[in-house]
């Protein structure tokens, strides 16, 4: 896959190599243990994180690096070009956007440069709730104003790292839905320390996914939240968490690009070698064009990460690029994995070829963090002026 590597941009060849150079250190039996037993890679994490490729985005004056999204979008996608999996710290690189954006001058002194320490770890972000899935605004946790902070009370499912992270990115309803002016005022963001709250309002209680994942479901019960954890103004949080899924969706769709050259990679290189009736199996058109479609599908969907991450980088509206980038990101490692698979014939499900793993892993992006069906949606109302279908 020498060309897919040259599509990528230049200046970015020395942080491409070295988050390359880390990955090497974890290959394919390392995460197949972990997929085993259902574990958390903490050491790769905490490799990534001595390195300073997850304080990436945090500007240099808190101690981060100060990337653009396109130089983390890069690092995101050579993680899982490597057959590495980002999605069990790729929150701590993005979460921390709310409080650069919306948090007051002393959150941000507080929290940011331990973040890009590695000292502080914020990687949770509870918004997705059973009873209300994709329709965020009928949310029910609840957050209500006392003498000194909040009291929370509710569920969250699917907060992915909880157990793996100090500090979760709340999003709970502060004025009832039937008493707020527009329907997408009334929740509040706040900042939950989960080290001051466990045991004292707050359980977690990991689910076992199809693929390891360290998510979780949250419960509150009267957990206390002070008011200095207010993040903004109380009633705008959904236009705050808002504001940061454009970079998440970039981020992730980018990750889904490393995944598609991993496949292409992968199936490539097996039916190059893989010889039956006296010829590799890759000489057949039927192995072949299955691989190459993938290749011109993955390119494709590069081209929009990278249009989505430059436009965000310029401070544009990138909102139907993020979308759009997510989506053909999404769909290409999608086809690339099951083509993989198809290409090893029976060893495709073999574990020792990693492949059955990276095909769990990648279906996620189907669905998470927005579904397909959600940005289709997106794509229709906002940038085709259909009517809204919900
Ligand atoms: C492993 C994993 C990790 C996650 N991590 C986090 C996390 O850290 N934090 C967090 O807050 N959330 C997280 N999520 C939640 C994730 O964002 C949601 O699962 C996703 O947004 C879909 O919501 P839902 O599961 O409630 O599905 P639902 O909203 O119940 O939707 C079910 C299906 O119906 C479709 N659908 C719903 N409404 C419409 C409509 N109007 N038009 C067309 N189709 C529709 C959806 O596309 C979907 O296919 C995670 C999920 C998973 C599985």
């Amino acid at each position: 896959m020498s060309k897919a590597r040259s599509s990528e941009h230049d200046d970015l060849a020395p942080i491409r190599e070295a988050v390359r150079a880390l990955c090497a250190d974890f290959p394919g039996e390392y995460w197949r243990a972990l997929d085993r037993e259902r574990e958390y890679p903490a050491e790769f994490v905490a490799a990534l994180t001595k390195a300073g490729f997850l304080a990436g985005l945090i500007p240099e004056q808190y101690g981060g690096s100060g990337l653009n999204l396109r130089a983390a979008a890069a690092i995101m996608e050579e993680i899982h070009a490597a057959g590495c999996n980002g999605a069990a710290c790729h929150a701590q690189m993005y979460t921390m956007g709310t409080i650069l954006r919306h948090g007051s001058d002393a959150q941000k002194k507080k929290y940011l440069p331990a973040i890009a320490k590695g000292e502080l770890r914020l990687q949770a972000f509870g918004v997705t709730e059973p009873t209300s899935g994709t329709d965020t605004l009928s949310l029910r946790t609840t957050a209500a104003r006392t003498n000194d902070g909040y009291v929370v009370n509710g569920q969250k499912i699917w907060t992915s790292r909880a157990e793996h992270s100090d500090l979760l990115l709340l999003l709970a309803r502060t004025t009832p839905k039937d008493e707020v002016k527009k329907r997408t005022e009334g929740l509040s963001v706040f900042l939950v320390d989960m080290r001051q709250a466990l045991g004292k309002g707050l359980t977690i209680r990991p689910i076992r996914t199809m693929m390891n994942h360290a998510t979780t479901e949250v419960f509150f019960d009267d957990m206390q939240v002070p008011a200095e954890n207010l993040i903004g103004e109380e009633g705008q949080g959904f236009r705050y968490i808002l504001s940061g899924m454009n970079a998440e969706r970039i981020l992730i769709a980018a990750e889904c690009i490393g995944d598609a050259k991993w496949f292409i990679a992968k199936a490539g290189a097996y039916a190059k070698e893989r010889v039956l009736f006296e010829r590799p199996i890759g000489q057949n058109q039927g192995v072949q064009f299955p691989i190459a479609r993938a290749y011109a599908q993955m390119r494709a969907a590069e081209l929009m990460v990278q249009e989505a991450a430059r436009k965000y980088d310029a401070g544009e509206d990138a909102g139907a690029e993020a979308n759009l980038a997510k989506l053909l990101a999404a769909d290409a490692s999608w086809f690339a994995a099951d083509m993989c698979v198809q290409t090893h014939g029976g060893f495709g499900f073999a574990e020792e070829y990693d492949i059955e793993r990276k095909f769990r892993e990648t279906r996620l992006y189907q669905v998470a963090p927005i579904s397909t069906n959600l940005i289709l949606s997106y794509l229709a109302e906002h940038v085709l002026g259909l009517p809204r279908s919900y």
